[in-house]
């Protein structure tokens, strides 16, 4: 059954505006308070435009008639999930395209690649990702020859899970133009086995591959949209802010939203300011289509990732004696560009992930805060390495630490062997960031790392993965309470994209994003609350996923 009160709103209106709210009583409702304090409720009335009225609580008279009212039939109600930091045009591609994720070495992915190129002949280019030497256990990366001893005729291109590189084969490198005589550009590597390119392009040296790719149609985004956007309601989350929102990436949004299909919230962040000017203009976008679109501010990289070791440190890492990673401004452009979009009011994230980028940009912060007063809520995404003597300065300018539990658990022996033993006491620090007085926003990173919001959650406050391992929780003073991670994936993830006052939790005036569950998520283990099941999704009073 698909309830849209929309379809009533005629109805409604005749009977009146006192009567047109609606009811959606006996639910095992909970949410935390503007306090964060968790608060129970059975019933929730909102408008016929999907805001709340109030909550109920266990025996209150209910309203005399309300018009419309659906029995939840004791099941559990939340706040929809907020991811503070995803890639939705990205996430689509992923599902729509070749999916290595799931492989656990390089013959299983050498399968799945076989099966697909022979599944889909009229396809120019293979194009794809989620693979990830590590997890298969490779010991180094893979090679343009591993790609070409399984397809020679056709370009392959196939995006490592953290996005920071790329795997070519030799058709690709020669209908990109690259070859022994190409140089690695600024803020990138090219891997060379002795003088040539070895297939694998580590962050900006993907362009040199990824500028021949064919663009995507206006069909293909939309496709890629479609598909992102079910994902995501299926998984709980009502709203995600989109860190790296293209021109192109911004037109298929407002598409969808022209023509009735927007469903998700999206707080935008643009990639670069180049394309954050192409899209605001003057500065951030007003909410669009019903508190549906709106472009935030920009997404600056300053540094890549710890798998690919283009995370920057200050000293060398552990399994790579000389190496620090590639810092990809210089303080005085980063300053500029952060400087540059504070001037029109926008939102500045910046990626850190190296305590070297996280200093660099900790620094430009505290700077370009005597110029840009009043409430910005810098942001960094990631911060997953920091120098312990930089965690204060988190603190001190309330900056948004935009952080994803799921990497911690996932990348936790990768950090080790990346780091060594003594440089681990400032990385992934969420206890310390809530203790310094910084606004902790939890996300995924999808598609780095599945959307899914109760693994994240259950990693936030047992530091263990969905094996339970390491028992009792990788360097465990930094887990947080279960109530702190909810705050983080809901209230807060608004909050770091000024969103606070319209979705994150249920009370009254915000609007009604709710998702209804299949246990209690405050009482459940950690390893069943892994388990949860969505089963209707809801976004300002519509239904817009149901389990079948
Ligand atoms: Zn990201």
């Amino acid at each position: 059954m698909i309830r849209r009160l929309l379809v009533t709103a005629a109805a409604l209106l005749l009977a009146g505006p006192a009567s047109a709210d609606s009811l959606i009583d006996n639910v095992d409702g909970m949410t935390l308070d503007a306090g964060g304090r968790v608060l129970r409720f059975t019933g929730l009335v909102m408008t016929p435009a999907g805001r709340v009225v109030r909550l109920l609580k266990q025996g209150e008279k209910r309203p005399d008639r309300p018009d419309w009212r659906a029995d939840m039939k004791g099941r559990v109600m939340v706040p929809g999930f907020v991811d503070a930091h995803g890639h939705v045009m990205e996430l689509g591609f992923r599902a729509l395209e070749l999916d290595l994720s799931d492989t656990k070495s390089l013959d299983e992915a050498k399968a799945k690649i076989t099966a697909y190129v022979a599944a889909n002949p009229e396809r120019k280019w293979i194009l794809g990702g989620g693979w990830n030497q590590e997890k298969w256990g490779l010991g180094r990366f893979p090679t343009a020859a591993d790609l070409d001893a399984i397809v020679a005729d056709r370009p392959v291109w196939l995006a490592r899970a953290d996005g920071h590189a790329s795997w070519a084969n030799s058709a690709a490198m020669v209908a990109a133009g690259v070859s022994a005589k190409s140089v690695s550009p600024v803020g990138g590597r090219i891997e060379k086995i002795g003088i040539t390119p070895s297939g694998v392009f580590v962050d900006s040296a993907q362009e040199l591959v990824g500028k021949a790719v064919p663009k995507p149609l206006p069909k293909d985004l939309a496709a890629a949209f479609l598909k992102a956007q079910a994902i995501l309601l299926g998984f709980g989350i009502t709203a995600t802010a989109d860190m790296g929102t293209t021109l192109d990436d911004w037109m298929t949004f407002r598409r969808a939203g022209d023509v009735g299909s927007l469903r998700i919230r999206i707080m935008s962040y643009g990639a670069g300011l180049d394309d954050t000017i192409r899209i605001g203009g003057v500065g951030p976008t007003p909410w669009l289509y019903g508190d549906k679109l709106k472009l935030n501010g920009v997404k600056i990289y300053t540094d890549g990732a710890l798998g690919s070791r283009g995370a920057w440190l200050k000293a060398s890492y552990a399994d790579a004696p000389g190496e620090v990673g590639a810092a990809f401004l210089a303080d005085d452009v980063i300053r500029n560009r952060m400087s540059r979009a504070a001037m029109d009011g926008y939102q500045v994230a910046v990626h850190a992930i190296g305590d070297k980028a996280n200093a660099q940009v900790l620094d430009a912060i505290e700077e370009l805060s005597v110029t840009y007063e009043g409430d910005r809520r810098w942001r960094v995404e990631h911060a997953q390495i920091v120098d312990p003597v930089d965690l204060p300065k988190f603190g001190k300018h309330s900056i948004i630490a935009s952080m994803q539990p799921v990497h911690q658990t996932g990348d936790r022996k990768m950090t080790e062997a990346r780091l060594g033993p003594d440089r681990l006491a400032g990385a992934y620090a969420w206890a310390t960031m809530i203790k310094n007085g910084s606004v902790l926003a939890f996300g995924t990173d999808y598609p780095v790392e599945s959307p899914d919001p109760f693994a994240g959650w259950a990693a936030g406050f047992t530091r263990s993965d969905a094996d339970g391992q390491p028992y009792g929780g990788w360097q465990p003073q930094e887990r947080i309470s279960r109530e702190a991670a909810w705050r983080a994936y809901t209230m807060d993830a608004a909050y770091a994209g000024f969103a606070e006052n319209q979705f994150g939790r249920l009370a009254p005036g915000q609007l009604a994003d709710f998702i209804i569950i299949d246990r209690d998520p405050l009482l459940a283990s950690a390893s069943d609350l892994r388990a949860t099941k969505i089963l209707e999704t809801w976004v300002g009073g519509v239904q817009v996923f149901e389990r079948k």
